[in-house]
Parts: C-alpha cells; structure tokens; sequence
C-alpha cells in the first residue's frame, strides 16, 4: 500500500507547525465553503457522510451518517443536541488532544455543521477533566469563531448555534456516551441502561447525538473534497484517513494520520523509526486502546489497521492507539497493570463489573508472581466470560478483553511463572538446609 501522500491529509496541521489560530485554519481552507454546504440542506449532508463511508472514530467504529440519521426529522418541544466526546482517556489514545490543540477550528466547523444536519441549534464538547490546556485552545478558537461571526445567532452560515466547552473532573467512564450525558446534566457520571437510546432521550431528556471529536473533525473536510474523495482512501466498508496514535517501544512515538487499512509495519517503520531493537525483538501489540486483546508477534507480519481485518482476528482497531511491547516487557504484569486501570475507574454499579475487574486484577497480580495454580488460568477466563456481555456498559468489556487477550496469546508465559515459582518454593528448604 502506497503511504498517504499530503494532499490527502485533513489535519495537515497536527503536528503544531503551522498556526492554529482562526487565520491560518481559514489559509487551510475552514469555513470557505461552510454556507455552501449548508445551502445543501440537511438530507444532502447527512448522505453524503453516508457515502463516505465515515465510521465513528472514537472505538467502535459505527456508521456516523447512519447515526446521524436515527434523529428525528422533526423539531418538536424538545431542542436537538450535538455533543462532542473529547474526554479521551482510553490509555495510549492523544489524538483528540491534538486536534483540539493544533486544529480547534476544524472540530468547530464541523460541530457547526453536524448540528445543522441534525437540526441542533446547540453543542456541547466535554472535554477530558486532565485537558486544561486543551480546553484553554479550543475556547480561545470558539471565542474567535464567535468574533469573526461564525457562530452564535444571526451567524453568517445562516444557522443559528451556540458551541459550548464543557470540563470534565477525569474519570474515565464519563467517555461513556450516557455517562457522559448524565455529567453533563451535573449529576454523577454513571452509564445509563440503553434503550432508550441518546437518539430519542438524550441530553436533558432531548434527541441527542454524542460523536468523537476526530468523526466530527474530519467532515467539513469531507464534505469540501467529497464524499467519494474519503471514500477512495482505505479499503471497502474501512474508507478515508485515519489518526494512529503509537506509543511504546519504538524509537520515535507519535500521533500520524494515515490511510485505514495501512499495514502495520510501514506504520511503525515509516513514521516511527522501527521497533525499538528491531523487529525481532517485538514482543506483542495492543492494536486499539487498553480495551481490546494484545497480539503476539507473529500476528504482526502482515496485519493491516482497520476495524474488519481486527475485528477477524479477534480484537479491535479500538481508538487506534498502537501500544508497541518489546521483548523486555513483562507482559502478564502490563496486563494486570492494564486490569487494575479498569478496577479503578469501574463505576460500580454492576455486579459483574465491579466485583469480576477486582477478581481479574487481584488473580493477575498473583500470576504475575507466579502464586498461582495452572488450573487458575482457565477459571480467570471464565471469570472474564462472566463479564463481558453481562454489564450496562462497554467497560466490562473492555476489563475483559486484555485478560482474554493475555491468556490466548501468552499463556505459556503465565505458566512458566507458576512453574518458576514451584520450583523455587520446593527448593528453598533444601537451600536452607544447605546453608546450615
Ligand atoms: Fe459501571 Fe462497570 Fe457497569 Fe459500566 S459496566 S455501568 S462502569 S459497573
């Protein structure tokens, strides 16, 4: 596959290069053909991102288009909402944190335009409670907005819209569509029970949409060039650019947008200088985010970055936050480390989930020190069948996975620990007896 070439970029400015502020986005192209595009109508916006084939890009990868049209058509007694998920706190994921840095007016274009495609007069971006700076740059691009007239009533795109930050105290759930909402409504950050959905009873009891910033991000772009501009990019059903966030054990870490579907070696040798030691030395990828299952290395070879080839292989592209392990790492104790993040931000209000993510974390620290019995292994998985599928919410899940991930790929690893550690238990009497 031929690497994205910098015509196709849409965040041309990620890397804080160039000027974030209102000046240099509109050198780059935003708000020139916002009225255009509103003069479309709201049917042709929402089919075009169909078209695109835009899927959301803040984990789970569903239809943005096919999103934005579950809500109604129809404004009643009750306003529309756009709310835009910036708390981005899944472990290995700073890709929002860029755009909100370096390209602000970007997410405000294309909050401005969502809204109007789903006929909300007003949207509001919960932005991640660590993000201090962040928020500080994307209030000052909205107060820059709003000065040159982009945005409040009587705007000159002609839609009538109010754009909103709003702060969140850092807990991770409250990336959580519902829990997000019920933060918002200031009350505590916990996952509603789905249906209903946002669509129909969202913010305030109103429709509401929640999207990731970089989904919104990418669509005045989109609509610019076309959807079958961002269709041609990536492959069929996994189209357009896509930001990957690497971390970890290669030689230069960074965020990058690439098309969707590249492979992940040109990934990590074009942009990230190679693994660290070379890539026999690679140990495991966590391909997606903390949430989805590790792949040892040999599943590495020719694997390419879009949700279906992952999903196949029984994992997930996630936020695609690349998390690189080299053969140095002491994977049975990342994942357990990966499981007590889990145990911590559980909101606890789901049996499974709060008492399976302490069992998972507690029984992998065990392992890790090799105090534990083989037979252990199987019931751990057990346990994370219990989990997954049986919460209000995705992070059972996503406590459940890793652990699945850590026994399918490594469970050599774990054993040879238990084994190490029986072997030294057996021994040290003798030892000591050797030393009277
Ligand atoms: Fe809360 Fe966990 Fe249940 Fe989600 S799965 S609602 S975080 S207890």
């Amino acid at each position: 596959m031929t690497m994205l070439s910098d015509k196709d970029r849409i965040f041309t400015n990620i890397y804080g290069r160039f000027d974030s502020g209102l000046k240099g986005a509109m050198r780059r192209g935003s708000y020139s053909t916002t009225k255009d595009i509103l003069a479309q109508g709201q049917d042709w916006v929402i089919e075009q991102v169909k078209a695109s084939g835009l899927r959301g890009r803040g984990g789970a990868g569903f239809p943005t288009g096919l999103k934005w049209s579950f809500m109604p058509k129809e404004v009643g007694v009750r306003p529309h909402y756009l709310v835009v998920n910036a708390d981005e706190s899944e472990p290995g994921t700073c890709k929002d944190r860029d755009i909100m840095r370096h390209e602000p007016h970007q997410l405000i274009e294309g909050c401005l335009i969502a809204s109007f495609a789903m006929r909300a007069h007003a949207c509001y971006i919960y932005v991640r409670g660590e993000f201090i700076r962040e928020r500080e740059a994307l209030q000052a691009a909205i107060d820059e907005a709003y000065d040159a007239g982009f945005l409040g009533k009587n705007n000159k795109f002609g839609w009538d819209f109010d754009l909103y930050v709003h702060h969140g105290a850092g807990a991770y759930i409250c990336g959580e569509e519902t829990a997000l909402l019920e933060s918002l409504e200031g009350k505590k950050g916990m996952p509603r029970l789905k249906p209903p959905f946002p669509a129909n009873t969202g913010l305030y009891g109103c429709p509401t949409t929640v999207n990731n910033v970089e989904s919104i991000a990418v669509v005045p772009e989109i609509l610019r060039r076309g959807a079958d501009w961002f269709a041609g990019l990536g492959k069929k059903n996994n189209t357009g650019t896509k930001l990957f966030c690497v971390s970890g054990h290669v030689n230069r870490p960074c965020n990058v947008e690439e098309e969707m579907g590249v492979p992940l070696r040109e990934l990590i040798d074009r942009h990230c200088g190679g693994v660290r030691g070379g890539w026999d030395n690679l140990l495991a990828v966590i391909p997606g985010g903390s949430s989805v299952p590790c792949l040892p290395a040999s599943a590495c070879d020719d694997l390419t970055m879009d949700f279906d080839t992952l999903r196949d292989l029984k994992t997930g592209l996630g936020t695609a936050a690349v998390i690189v392990m080299d053969k140095s790492t002491d994977i049975v104790r990342a994942i357990a480390r990966i499981s007590y993040f889990y145990k911590h931000e559980s909101c606890g209000q789901c049996t499974p989930c709060r008492e399976g993510t302490g069992w998972m974390w507690r029984v992998l620290e065990r392992m890790a020190r090799g105090q534990a019995e083989k037979r252990e292994i199987d019931m751990l998985f057990d346990v994370t069948k219990q989990v997954e599928g049986h919460t209000i919410c995705a992070l059972g899940d996503a406590a459940a996975w890793p652990v699945q991930g850590l026994i399918k790929n490594f469970r050599y690893e774990i054993e040879r620990r238990i084994d190490d550690y029986t072997a030294r238990s057996t021994q040290a009497p003798v030892a000591a007896v050797a030393a009277e």
